[in-house]
């Protein structure tokens, strides 16, 4: 018996990982030496769980839909097996991994350039908001490309890249690439990579209705798996609800928080662009260094708010859910919910971009008393229903009195789920 064999994507159960598996290296995986010794180097030694639930169904060459939790490694968990796989073939594109956003297109190339230099492979970012000439150059000698649908598009329509020797593809973030405002794009994307091609597609977020319009992707013995979160690593995020009476009292609650000893870098989510410089403009009246992030700035102006905000300069990066995707910065102790998230999945990446890789953060999502029972639905449907009515109980009476309640009752839980 196969465990984590899928018969028949669409409707079928996917298999779910009981837990921690005990490989204790990639090299058990089957993965070369200089990938192993790429890997070792950046104290990347033993596979997590969703790699090691993945990484040899897809070096034997199998499609694969992948579920796993926000953090648990799933760019080695597709990178891996892709650089193994591939060989040099004269500069022409052999992989395809698309991604939602061009910081994210960049952080996977980060995260894959040494694996791939390993190998002798070349691997190339291409995304909008930066000039054409270097990305052509470098994406012309690619065997990888890492892009965004738009750039990729262009690319194409220029005539300087070619997917007709693609062999790989990889959505990554894949709900997200096959929900509305992408898939027309993806749909033309991928009429253009052959068939005969393996397809691999990862998210946190992958079931119901969008897991089966990304099986639609994969071949029919496709394998899906899904890496259930354990008891431990569910504790590895805090999740509080702070129930909040006017929207003005929203940023004397950000303002307290942020110049809490205890927060670290500190992600804060709101729903629009304007929101966001908004909101910077605010926190800097009140003496709280902050930057933006969203959709207009230019490519520049984002690069550097997120370096700013990697570095430790800034503390608290005001974004919307542009930077809700696949992010992944080093201790983010903090994640705020300003504005409530659109929906569950949304919650789900947003708060994701703290506890990640096994560390512990803490998301906190503000409730005005008309969103109460929208937010408490969603958070049933999390499981955070007693994180969501432990945050109602009595009224909000201020900034300091919540901080107050809120400490000693740290003192009582370290972590709560
Ligand atoms: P996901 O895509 O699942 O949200 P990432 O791929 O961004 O997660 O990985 C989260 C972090 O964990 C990254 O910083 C990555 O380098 C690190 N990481 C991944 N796999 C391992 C491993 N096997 N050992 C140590 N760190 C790892
Ligand atoms: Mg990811």
């Amino acid at each position: 018996m196969c465990l984590f064999r899928c018969l028949g994507v669409a409707g079928s159960p996917p298999s779910r990982s009981k837990g921690a598996h005990n490989i204790a290296s990639f090299a058990d995986l089957g993965i070369s030496k200089p990938v192993v010794r790429a890997l070792a180097r950046r104290d990347i030694v033993k596979p997590f769980p969703v790699q090691q639930l993945v990484v040899r169904d897809a070096l034997a060459g199998h499609d694969l839909l992948v579920q796993s939790p926000t953090g648990s490694g799933k760019t080695l968990a597709f990178g891996v097996p892709l650089v193994e796989r591939l060989a040099p073939d004269a500069g022409r594109a052999s992989a395809l991994v698309l991604a939602p956003t061009r910081e994210l297109a960049g952080q996977i190339v980060a995260e894959l350039r040494s694996l791939a230099d390993a190998r002798g492979l070349r691997i190339a970012a291409v995304y909008g908001g930066v000039g054409f000439g270097p990305q052509i150059a470098a994406a012309r000698r690619a065997d990888i490309l890492v892009a965004t649908p738009g750039r990729l598009e262009d690319l194409i329509a220029r005539g300087a890249v070619s997917l007709d020797n693609v062999r790989i593809l990889v959505l990554d973030e894949a709900d997200r690439m096959l929900d509305m405002g992408f898939r027309p794009a993806i749909g033309r994307i991928v009429g253009r990579i052959p068939v005969k091609r393996q397809t691999l597609l990862f998210s946190a977020t992958l079931e119901g209705a969008t897991g089966n319009i990304a099986a639609a992707y994969t071949r029919e013995d496709a394998r899906r798996h899904t890496q259930a979160q354990s008891k431990r690593d569910k504790a590895d995020i805090e999740h509080r609800f702070l129930h909040v009476d006017s929207p003005s009292n929203k940023l004397d609650h950000l303002v307290e928080q942020l110049r809490d000893g205890g927060h670290g870098r500190t992600l804060v989510f709101v729903r629009t662009k304007r929101g966001a410089d908004r909101l910077v403009k605010r926190l800097r009246a009140r003496r709280v260094e902050a930057v933006a992030m969203h959709g207009d700035k230019s490519q520049g102006q984002r690069e550097r708010a997120l370096a700013r905000f990697e570095s430790g300069a800034v503390r608290a990066l005001v974004a919307t859910d542009v930077a809700a995707r696949g992010i992944d910065v080093d201790d983010v102790t903090h994640v705020v919910n300003f504005d409530a998230p659109g929906d569950r999945d949304s919650y789900v990446h947003r708060v994701g971009r703290t506890g990640r890789a096994g560390r512990q953060g803490t998301g906190i999502s503000f409730v005005l008393a008309d969103q109460a029972d929208e937010v408490r639905r969603m958070a049933g449907s999390l499981g955070l229903t007693r994180e969501f009515d432990r945050g109602r109980q009595g009224p909000d009476r201020g900034p300091d009195s919540q901080s107050r309640t809120r400490r000693s009752r740290r003192r009582r839980t370290k972590v709560s789920p």
